[in-house]
């Protein structure tokens, strides 16, 4: 037998970072989305008692370092599964880039080999396992739109975003999280996300003020590690975006519009400026 699942990347529409933790984590508050830019995933029993992964990925390792196998395996032996598994990850999405990849294809793997083992796990249950894999995993398994609170693992669905696309453009830097979440001062946070905002024009359909109250106060520190990255949001703003945000810990860029016309004279005037620049829909 063999099932297939799609992964898509994620962006913040806002993150919060609210206090330092006793644990080292941080409490955070974001409401996150998906975008129509997929990891493509297909899993096959196989004969061999063994997790098998492939990936057209020349960046991301193929052995138990792969969040994909971390979540096949865990399934593996809480489950006692005796079978074999051929995983085949087709990764489209940047990696390290701030869009949660890997967490959207271990999640992924959580979907696919529930179907695949017949192993009838809630979605509350997939969750609960995706949060030993990593913090943004319960959110992936989820998807659609959803206030993340805790770590990142406590989700509060949301009504779907209205209609509308996002150009992502990612600049050939690679940004560490953990860099990031330890360069934050959280004294030095001079604008916070207003999440409740967020949240009531998202119920009012309101893709304009949606736009225009995205935040995320991880940007400021990203930028000053890399000003290339504020220049690149400065430059999706002068192309006529409704709103442009970096989402997590970056370094992607994305800019959100709901007209075609501008969607189109965004991504080609990027494209000049940008080597990576996707121009895909928001899911709903
Ligand atoms: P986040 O937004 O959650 O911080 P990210 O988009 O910045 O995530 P990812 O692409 O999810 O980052 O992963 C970054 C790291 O995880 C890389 O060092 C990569 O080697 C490792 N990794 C493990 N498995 C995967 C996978 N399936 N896809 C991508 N990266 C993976």
């Amino acid at each position: 037998m063999k099932v297939w699942e799609k992964a898509p990347a994620k962006i913040n529409l806002t993150l919060d970072v609210l206090r330092k933790r006793e644990d080292g984590y941080h409490e955070v508050e974001m409401i996150m989305t998906m975008v129509d830019l997929a990891d493509r995933l297909s899993f096959e029993d196989i004969e061999e008692n063994k997790i098998l992964l492939e990936s057209n990925s020349g960046i991301v390792p193929n052995d138990e370092r792969n969040l994909v196998y971390k979540a096949a395996y865990l399934l593996k032996t809480k489950y006692h599964i005796k079978r074999g598994v051929h995983i085949v990850l087709e990764k489209n999405i940047p990696v390290a880039a701030g869009l949660a990849g890997g967490s959207s294809d271990a999640a992924a793997a959580l979907r696919g080999l529930n179907r695949l083992w017949n192993l009838n796990l809630t979605e509350e249950e997939l969750m609960k396992i995706g949060e030993e894999i990593g913090s943004d995993v319960p959110f992936c398994v989820v998807g659609g739109t959803a206030l993340a609170t805790g770590r990142g693992e406590k989700i509060k669905k949301l009504p779907p975003v209205p209609p509308g696309w996002a150009i992502l453009a990612k600049l050939p830097i690679s940004v560490s999280t953990k860099d990031v979440y330890e360069t934050l001062n959280l004294e030095e946070i001079k604008e916070r996300p207003k999440t409740k905002e967020m949240i009531q024009a998202i119920e009012r359909q309101d893709f304009l003020q949606i736009s225009q109250l995205l935040a995320n106060v991880l940007e400021e520190v990203t930028f000053k590690l890399h000003p290339k990255v504020k220049q690149l949001k400065k430059l999706l703003q002068q192309f006529g975006a409704d709103g442009v945000l970096m989402s997590g810990s970056g370094p992607t860029v994305f800019a959100l519009t709901n007209k075609e016309s501008k969607m189109k004279r965004i991504y080609n005037g990027l494209r000049g400026f940008c080597k990576e620049v996707y121009a895909v829909r928001l899911l709903r």
